[in-house]
């Protein structure tokens, strides 16, 4: 199964994905994480990307579409996949219909997770991950159990995204709203956008995706 979730910065994607991914067994390929990791490595990839990401603009297509080429070409996207953050524009979108093509495999849905551009400031503020498992936690939404200790692996490290700060956050939804909200067009003319509720709770969040993802079987 192959599967994009697409929402504005903050809808709940990659607590989404972390869900899906060990519910359904698919991979989740984060663009977002991937350049994080090239910028904390240093890569060329990385010291192209940081820039982009420090303001809350998008990488350039180029750099993104060459990252999920290779990484779909690894012995784990086999199964099947789960993009997260891409694709994020209409070129990016044709080049995975290319990608996709040449291997003979399709598109099985694109779920758009809609969220109201007022909570996003607060959700992106709020959040943070897990330093070791990257397990996402929120100030106000999603405590571990423990204060201050891992629910998933225990650790005692958290870290915040650089770029989830309020004046980033503003170019990163004037992204979305010009870039990435093109897809949902173009992916309904393909017949596969499906819309969940992504102002309602995590957990009904996750029902509302494994409903569309059960009705795709
Ligand atoms: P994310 O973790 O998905 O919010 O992505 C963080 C940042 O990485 C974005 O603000 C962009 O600068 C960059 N990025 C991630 N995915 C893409 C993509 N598909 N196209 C362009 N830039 C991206």
């Amino acid at each position: 199964m192959i599967i994009i979730l697409l929402g504005p910065p903050g809808a709940g994607k990659g607590t989404q994905a972390q869900r899906i991914e060990s519910a359904q067994g698919l991979v989740q390929l984060s663009t977002g994480d991937m350049l994080r990791a090239a910028v904390a490595a240093q890569t060329e990839v990385g010291k192209k990307a940081k820039d982009f990401m420090d303001a809350g603009k998008l990488v350039t297509d180029e750099i993104v579409v060459g990252i999920i080429a290779d990484r779909i070409e690894e012995d784990d996207c086999k199964n099947g996949f789960l993009l997260d953050g891409f694709p994020r524009t209409v070129a990016q979108a044709e080049a995975l219909d290319n990608m996709l093509g040449q291997k003979n495999l399709k598109l099985d849905a694109v779920v758009e997770m809609q969220v109201d551009d007022e909570a996003l400031v607060d959700r992106i503020t709020g959040r943070y991950t897990c330093a070791d498992c990257n397990q996402g936690y929120h100030d106000q939404n999603l405590k571990p159990k423990v204060d201050g200790v891992c629910d998933n692996c225990g650790s005692t490290n958290f870290k915040r995204r650089a770029d989830d700060n309020r004046e980033t956050v503003s170019s990163r939804l004037e992204a979305y709203h010009a870039q990435t909200a093109p897809l949902l067009p173009y992916y309904n003319g393909q017949g596969v956008l499906k819309t969940v509720d992504g102002m309602a709770g995590i957990d009904d969040v996750t029902a509302q995706i494994s409903d569309v993802l059960s009705g795709l079987n």
